[in-house]
């Protein structure tokens, strides 16, 4: 059995995963973002304690702020800034018993396909966030690229010039391949104030040119990060998760086009392929936790 947790808004998350992916427990707790650091420790010791007594061969942890790999602890958190610097992989493996490793979330949702999605028994592939937020976690050549300091994609530049960005920065791949980015562009055009992917596609399959020209636009904008981690990597596969899952394949198709459209390859690189991710979304980073074990620990 393997040990993963995650780490959400306002909620930490703990399971018990088989090793051939299979979720055996799952256990929820509430983190108040007013609570005191002390009162936060407490509760993720009593999440931990779940795995005391399964005999777990390690715990990995999905956070999605920064944090240091190597000695364990949350660098940045930006929902919960009290556990800036807190060390939470030693707690956890403290009240779990059982070493613990822990990964930015966005790059371990690459561990849970290369161990129980489509990633499986390849050496490289792009697994791919998307909905209100958006990140890439690469595996290259077996292995996930997490240098130190190095970031999810969401803000990679794609454009000159553009919408300013929740980072502050003007031109990021974020601004202009998300949900908030899908509504705004969804009222310009006089679409339902806030029609969402799944409104567009709605509307666009009954023949509304301005909802499929939409779509268009967000498949291409899309296909933006996609072409530049192609272009440095050349991953092959990329692993499409979250909100466009619920898109028609054609709207996957045309960032594969895309894709193909700027890319090249030949004996030696493989034709670049989009597909959607089959695994249960609403464990997917814990199982990218389940599969940081069999990589780190073994
Ligand atoms: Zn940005």
């Amino acid at each position: 059995m393997l040990g993963a947790v995650e780490l959400l808004p306002g909620l930490i998350r703990a399971a018990v995963v088989s090793s051939e992916g299979a979720v055996r427990q799952l256990v929820e707790r509430p983190l108040d973002p007013q609570a005191s650091t002390r009162q936060l420790e407490h509760v993720i010791a009593d999440v931990a304690r779940c795995f005391a007594f399964q005999r777990v061969r390690g715990i990995g942890i999905a956070c999605p702020g920064l944090v240091d790999t190597g000695s364990g602890a949350i660098v940045e958190l930006l929902d919960l800034p009290q556990l800036n610097g807190f060390p939470l992989t030693e707690v956890i493996a403290r009240h779990g018993r059982a070493p613990t490793v822990i990964e930015h979330r966005a790059r371990l949702q690459a561990m849970g396909d290369r161990w129980f999605g489509q990633g499986r028994g390849r050496r490289s592939f792009a697994s791919v966030t998307t909905g209100e937020t958006l990140g890439v976690g690469i595996l290259y050549d077996g292995q996930v690229i997490a240098p130190p300091g190095g970031r999810s994609g969401a803000h990679m530049i794609v454009a000159a010039a553009g919408d300013a960005c929740t980072c502050g920065g003007v031109g990021c791949w974020k601004a202009v391949a998300t949900t908030p980015w899908l509504r705004r562009q969804a009222r310009a055009a006089n679409l339902s104030p806030d029609a969402g992917l799944a409104d567009l596609v709605a509307a666009a399959a009954t023949g509304d040119q301005r909802a499929e020209s939409l779509l268009d636009r967000y498949a291409d904008n899309l296909a933006l990060g996609l072409i530049n981690i192609q272009h440095l990597f050349a991953p092959g596969l990329f692993i499409l998760h979250g909100e466009v899952r619920s898109a028609r394949p054609d709207f996957h198709a045309r960032i594969e086009q895309r894709l193909l459209a700027v890319t090249s390859w030949n004996a030696e690189a493989e034709r670049p392929q989009v597909v959607v991710a089959d695994v249960d979304e609403g464990v997917s980073a814990l199982l990218g936790g389940a599969g940081l074990v069999l990589t780190r620990l073994g």
